[in-house]
């Protein structure tokens, strides 16, 4: 990793982020006030603080504009086709016990497509961090209907607006299992921050929603304004409450938003499981690549 220091006012000043960026990929595809980068910038800040070895830490995304994000960071990475970050980084992390697995995508990959594999890896607490960044549209394909689109938004596939009833996402979470369990918007960048932290450092499967503007589909079509007016209204309407059942986190279109950290519990992770039944059963501890005898 290189830093490149920016000069502002004649000093030469270092971007604390541009360390954990691949600088060769840059520019980035991301449209002017798509709050994407804002979460790039925050999960970069919680990388600085987290304490883990970035050698022995992976980065997966799924198909859209959030997954890009695996292109730019300058970890080990990985980017799928789509809704397929999660099985990838299920496989990623049983066949490597040591690292420390992140899924980064948004809310088309990982909860229509991918919707199946969320609910699967947060039921088996899989020892993941799974951070959604979530702006109610598909961006990178044109700006169709989600499964968290509000009820009212226009979308390409819902131009009369949205009549589906969409996921709460922390309910979702919580109720297969998850054990951390989050909602920030790119507004409140230093709770993103220290959520991301806390997600890196724990164990087993931790969710963070991000809500996140998109200016190009999603506001453009139902007249919201750009990125600016959005994270104005993630200021004005977001409410902290660590302590509201997310049952009650439901997202009405352009709705009061509540935000905070929801759960945080401890459970058997998937591959503690799979530890104590083998020694339970066999008397020796599962290593990866089906091997028991220690050799590989
Ligand atoms: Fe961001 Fe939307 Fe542009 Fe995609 S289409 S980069 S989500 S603003």
């Amino acid at each position: 990793m290189s830093a490149n220091p920016d000069v502002v006012m004649g000093v030469e000043v270092e971007n604390p982020v541009m360390p954990y960026l691949r600088q060769d990929r840059l520019p980035h595809i991301w449209c002017p006030g798509c709050g994407i980068g804002t979460t790039v910038n925050c999960f970069a800040r919680a990388l600085t603080e987290c304490g883990l070895d970035l050698d022995q830490t992976a980065i997966v995304s799924g198909i859209g504009c959030t997954g890009r994000v695996a292109g730019y960071l300058d970890l080990d990475s990985f980017h799928t086709t789509h809704g397929r970050a999660i099985p990838f980084a299920t496989g990623l992390k049983v066949g490597n016990p040591d690292l420390k697995v992140v899924v980064y995508s948004g809310d088309g990959d990982l909860t229509a497509i991918g919707g199946n594999h969320f609910v699967h890896a947060a039921r088996r607490n899989m020892d993941l961090l799974c951070i959604c960044v979530n702006n109610f549209t598909y961006g990178m394909t044109g700006g169709q209907c989600t499964p968290t689109s509000p009820v009212g938004a226009k979308q390409t596939t819902m131009p009369y607006g949205n009549f589906e009833h969409p996921f709460n996402l922390p309910h979702l979470a919580d109720a297969c299992g998850a054990v951390y369990v989050a909602r920030w918007t790119v507004y409140h960048v230093k709770q993103l921050t220290r959520a991301m932290k806390e997600g890196l450092n724990k164990k087993g499967f931790a969710f963070i929603e991000v809500l996140s503007p998109c200016p190009t589909l999603y506001s453009r079509r139902n007249r919201l304004g750009d990125g600016v007016d959005q994270v104005k209204y993630y200021k004005e309407r977001s409410k902290i409450n660590n302590d509201v059942d997310t049952k009650d986190l439901s997202l009405e279109f352009q709705g009061d938003i509540t935000v905070g950290k929801f759960v945080d519990r401890e459970r058997e992770t998937w591959l503690d499981a799979m530890n104590n039944r083998f020694t339970s059963v066999i008397g020796d501890k599962y290593e990866p690549y089906g091997v028991t005898n220690g050799e590989k």
